[in-house]
C-alpha cells in the first residue's frame, strides 16, 4: 500500500506527488512546516503544533492559507486513507510558485509576483513509543553554523540534515551544536542537561526551536511531578560533565543521551532521572 499525499487540495499516491520547480520552496528554501506525531492513531499536541506553524507562517510574512477548520478538514480528508497506528503527519507550507511568467522571469530571488502558495502533507510511519526499542542513544557534538533565525521552523534545514548524517556515520543518532562555545540544540531535538538533581534547558530565544515536546516535558513531565527545572544556557563542557543528559522531540518524545563523542556522559548516573521522565512521558501520550 503506497501512502497518500495532499497537494493544494487533491490527494495522490506518494509516487505521483508532485509540485513545480519554480516553487519559491524548491529554489529559496521560502517555507515552513510542521510535524505532528500521532501515537495510537491520536494526534499528539496538535493545537501546540497548529500554533507553531500559524508562528512559523507569520515570522516569514506569509499569509495562512487556510483558516483552522479548513486545515482540518484537509488533514482528514488525507489521513482517510492511513492505516498506522504510530505515524506522523507532516505539513509544508511554501511561498509557491508565480501565477504566470508572462515577464518570462522564472527566477528572482524578491519575491515580487502574486503567487500560488503550495500546502503539502503526508503521513509517514513512526515506531509506537511505549515498546521503545530505543531507550537511550549516542550524540556527538558539532559547532552550530545554521543561521540566526532557528525559532523559525524553516525548510531550509541543509546543516541540520548535513549534521545529523555526519552523526549517523559516526553511530550517533543526534549532533547536538554548539554555538559560541554554549549548547543550542540538537539537529532535531531539544537538549536538557540534568546535574546535581536540577534540570537545565536553554531559555527560548532566536537561536533554538521553541519545541512543542520540549515545552510539554516542561511542564506536564518535570514541573508537574516535582522536579526542578532552570532556564539556563549552559557550555558544551558543563554538558560533557553533567550527569545526565536528554533530548526531546516528537517522534522520540524523550530520549536520554548515553555517550557524546564516544565518551561515556561524566557521572553515568545510568540515565535515572532521564529514564524516569521517559517513562511518564510514555505513560502520558496513551
Ligand atoms: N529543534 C530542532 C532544530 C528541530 O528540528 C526539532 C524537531 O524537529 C526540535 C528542536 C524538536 O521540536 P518538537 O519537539 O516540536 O518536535
Amino acid at each position: 500500500m503506497i501512502n497518500k499525499v495532499y497537494i493544494n487540495g487533491d490527494i495522490y499516491d506518494a509516487n505521483d506527488a508532485k509540485v513545480s520547480i519554480f516553487d519559491r520552496g524548491y529554489l529559496f528554501s521560502d517555507g515552513v512546516y510542521e510535524l505532528i506525531p500521532y501515537f495510537d492513531s491520536k494526534p499528539f499536541l496538535m493545537e501546540e503544533h497548529y500554533l507553531r506553524l500559524q508562528r512559523s507562517l507569520e515570522m516569514i510574512e506569509l499569509e495562512n492559507p487556510y483558516n483552522k477548520d479548513k486545515w482540518f478538514a484537509n488533514i482528514e480528508k488525507l489521513l482517510k486513507s492511513c492505516h498506522f497506528e504510530n505515524y506522523y503527519l507532516y505539513i509544508q507550507v511554501t511561498r509557491g510558485m508565480p501565477r504566470n511568467f508572462d515577464d518570462n522571469i522564472l527566477r528572482e530571488h524578491a519575491a515580487t509576483k502574486d503567487y500560488q502558495t503550495c500546502i503539502s502533507m503526508f503521513y509517514s510511519k513512526i515506531n509506537s513509543l511505549k515498546n521503545k526499542k530505543t531507550l537511550s542513544t549516542k550524540a556527538i557534538t558539532m559547532e552550530d553554523k545554521r543561521w540566526m533565525q532557528c525559532d523559525i521552523k524553516s525548510v531550509s534545514l541543509l546543516y541540520n540534515s548535513y549534521a545529523k548524517t555526519i552523526a549517523h556515520k559516526k553511530g550517533a543518532y543526534e549532533a547536538i551544536l554548539v554555538r559560541d562555545g554554549y549548547v543550542t540544540e540538537g539537529c532535531s531535538s531539544n537538549v536538557f542537561v540534568i546535574k546535581d538533581n536540577i534540570i537545565y534547558t536553554s531559555p527560548e530565544s532566536n537561536l533554538i526551536l521553541p519545541g512543542v515536546t520540549r515545552l510539554f516535558v516542561i511542564n506536564d513531565v518535570i514541573k508537574d511531578n516535582g522536579y526542578n527545572i532552570r532556564f539556563e544556557s549552559f557550555s558544551e563542557d558543563e554538558m560533557l560533565n553533567a550527569d545526565e543528559i536528554f533530548i526531546t522531540n516528537s517522534t522520540q518524545g524523550i530520549l536520554p543521551i548515553t555517550h557524546v563523542n564516544d565518551k561515556l556522559v561524566k557521572n553515568n548516573n545510568n540515565s535515572k532521572i532521564s529514564q524516569k521522565l521517559q517513562e511518564i512521558f510514555i505513560s502520558k501520550i496513551s
